[in-house]
């Protein structure tokens, strides 16, 4: 009688929060140990923000709002869509949530029914195929090799679908890849799933964070018909390092946002108020901050980009967005004796004192994933340390 329910006891255990809790419990025990494994800007959030916040709670600004979002946030949103997507929505197409993260489960929740399939490109976001079958769905992988850049083609997408096939999710910039799918590749990717009349999941949450020639494209942008079938999902968290506000959105479908709203209202309410306002300066103020940051993770990469390369047997394809690199450690693995992803991650970690995350969370089992939001010096350190690592071991 007292077993837990079987929805929860199916999930599997997220292998980026294991690394950083046995690197976290190195540390007190006074290991000095250099963390790779960061999801977020090593910033605080900028000033004017946090004044915002302070100056709404001054003013009361403290109690329920609509459990969708504050209109002006809303609004802000819809401004910040005309304005670097140059489309337009209503406020009766957007919802504001608690974190893209939180906001994607409240998709699934509402447009999945059991057995129904999305299509996950792999290396994905951990949380996907988790968050699909907590909703009763199937995730369907697809998956990208190193060789096509870490991304999959529309006719790897076509051959994926069924009649069950609901939806595609499409994250660029990619976590943990980088990588950033272009316009072509996002026209033929839209015309698939026209013909086949699927929904779109983009998720752009890294939106901001591109480097060199590489342009952020959403797909919603390409037709009307592609933007009749997005949603794009976004948020403050990574482009305004506010990962701790916990503020996201969905801008799509009014029928589906609608449903969403209503799901909110008898499981979360509103996100909190103060985040709201918080946002709503984010979006509304000076984009000075967002495009500091840029510059700084994009030199951060052309400096340890080409290190990481070095390493023995580690092979990498240069990320256009971001902040992670993915190198491919097979050959490494094999030279120094390990068996798995895992065992080469947990020796790094225990040996060489520096956490990574091993790719299998990803549904990328040849790779580990190094996050590059940490100062130049201690990413430096880092790889020198895995680079000793291997040699020592080769
Ligand atoms: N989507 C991707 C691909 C992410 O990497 C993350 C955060 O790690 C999220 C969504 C969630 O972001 P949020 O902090 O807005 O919930």
């Amino acid at each position: 009688a007292k077993q837990l329910a079987s929805r929860v006891t199916t999930l599997s255990p997220s292998t980026t929060l294991a690394i950083t809790a046995k690197a976290k419990e190195m540390k007190e025990s006074g290991i000095d140990v250099i963390g790779l494994g960061a999801g977020e800007p090593d910033y605080n959030t900028p000033d004017h923000i946090l004044e915002a916040a302070w100056r709404s709670m001054k003013e009361g600004k403290t109690k329920y709002t609509p459990s969708g979002g504050l209109p002006a946030l809303k609004d802000a949103v819809i401004e910040k869509l005309k304005n670097d997507q140059g489309i337009a929505y209503s406020r009766s197409e957007v919802m504001i949530g608690i974190g893209a993260k939180h906001v994607l489960y409240t998709l699934f929740q509402t447009i999945l029914n059991p057995m129904d399939e999305v299509i996950v490109p792999a290396p994905y976001w951990v949380s996907y195929p988790e968050q699909i079958k907590l909703a009763g769905g199937e995730p369907v992988v697809v998956q990208a090799t190193k060789e096509a850049e870490f991304k999959v083609t529309a006719a790897q997408i076509e051959q994926a679908i069924t009649p069950k096939t609901k939806a595609l999710i499409l994250n660029s910039p990619g976590n943990p890849t980088g990588m950033v799918y272009t316009e072509d590749e996002l026209e033929k990717i839209a015309e698939v799933c026209k013909v086949q009349d699927i929904w779109i999941i983009s998720d752009e949450i890294y939106e901001k964070l591109v480097y060199g020639t590489a342009k952020h494209v959403s797909i919603a942008t390409l037709s009307d018909d592609a933007k009749q079938r997005t949603f794009i999902i976004n948020g403050v968290s990574k482009s305004h390092s506010m990962t701790g506000w916990r503020i996201g959105f969905i801008a799509g479908d009014e029928e589906v946002v609608k449903a969403m709203t209503n799901l909110a209202s008898h499981s979360t309410s509103n996100p909190v108020t103060t985040s709201q306002y918080a946002a709503i300066e984010a979006y509304n103020g000076s984009q000075d901050a967002v495009e500091m940051m840029r510059k700084d993770f994009g030199s951060r990469l052309e400096r340890i980009y080409p290190q990481v390369q070095a390493i023995p047997g580690f092979h990498v394809v240069k990320p256009q967005g971001a902040f992670y690199l993915l190198p491919d450690v097979s050959e490494a693995i094999t030279h120094t004796g390990y068996d798995d992803v895992d065992a080469f991650a947990k020796a790094l970690l225990e040996e060489a004192n520096v956490a990574v995350i091993p790719g299998t969370g990803f549904g990328s089992a040849e790779t580990i994933r190094l996050s590059y939001a940490t100062s130049i010096d201690l990413l430096e350190e880092a790889v020198r340390r895995i680079d000793t690592f291997v040699k020592e071991k080769w």
